[in-house]
């Protein structure tokens, strides 16, 4: 199928920021939605403004660490649409610092998250993929796993390894599946602030809060990768502002 009109396309992370930007850019091109989150109050809020503008939309809470929650995120697009086109790969956490601060519970959350999340995903849609011979993963990595700039050392290191997976995968999928890295630069979300607490990120946040590009502009080129005819793969796209070195 050519095109987003019809498509159904899952969502994790779509509660804010660059996944609820991509929701409603996909919603707005005719796409049937699950949106998963953990937070009820935020993703509620996704699925109605979705809905009042007349687009199709269901939220599921679900945690990408826990591998039952995105089964269950497949299974709702399953019984609900009676496939799944797309799932998109997004929920993350950039909590930044350096090593000495030991903030080991930060560290974990962004192994678990982008690591093991990603792991989860794919475990849930992929034998769904080759059931209905096809499908396309879009994963959300960054450019963050192109140049190690201390203190997002930890988070550098998952966004690569969400790099090295898209590519793994991607070998491995042949020709019916589709698999696409998208990988922005700083873009004006929640997640920006994460790290704003914390005296040696301050810069970098300071930096990103400056130059940072809406997340809009990411919306768009995960649409580009899902809008191509079915033997199209994009397989990676690179987003960042212009003055981000
Ligand atoms: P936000 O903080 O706005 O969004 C992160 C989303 O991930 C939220 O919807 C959050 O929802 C969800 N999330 C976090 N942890 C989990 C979890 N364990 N299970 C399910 N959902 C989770 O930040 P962004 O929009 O910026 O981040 C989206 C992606 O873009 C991330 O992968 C991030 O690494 C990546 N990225 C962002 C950049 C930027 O500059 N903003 C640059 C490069 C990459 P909830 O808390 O409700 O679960």
């Amino acid at each position: 199928m050519t095109g987003i009109q019809g498509k159904v396309i899952a969502i994790t992370g779509a509660s804010s920021g660059i996944g609820e930007a991509t929701a409603a850019y996909l919603a707005g091109k005719g796409a049937q939605l699950v949106l998963g989150a953990r937070r009820e109050d935020r993703l509620d809020a996704v699925v109605d403004g979705i809905t009042a503008k007349g687009g199709t939309a269901t939220g599921v809470i679900a945690d990408v660490t826990r591998r039952g929650d995105l089964q269950r995120l497949t299974e709702t697009a399953l019984h609900q649409y009676g496939r799944l086109d797309v799932l998109v790969s997004n929920a993350g956490t950039m909590a930044v610092s350096p090593f000495d601060d030991l903030r080991q519970d930060d560290w974990d959350a962004m192994v678990s998250t982008h690591i093991t999340g990603l792991l989860n995903g794919i475990g849930a849609a992929l034998p769904v993929f080759r059931r209905q011979r096809f499908g396309q993963f879009v994963n959300v990595g960054s450019t963050a796993a192109y140049v190690v700039k201390p203190p997002q050392t930890v988070y550098a290191a998952t966004k690569t390894a969400v790099k090295v997976l898209t590519e793994g995968l991607r070998q491995e999928s042949g020709p019916d599946l589709r698999v696409t890295l998208v990988s922005p630069g700083f873009t004006n979300t929640e997640g920006i602030g994460k790290g704003a607490g914390l005296e040696a990120a301050a810069p970098m946040i300071r930096q990103r809060d400056e130059i940072a590009m809406p997340p809009s502009a990411i919306a768009s080129a995960i649409g580009y990768a899902i809008e191509q005819p079915d033997g199209v793969d994009v397989s990676e796209i690179v987003v960042r502002p212009t003055v981000q070195a």
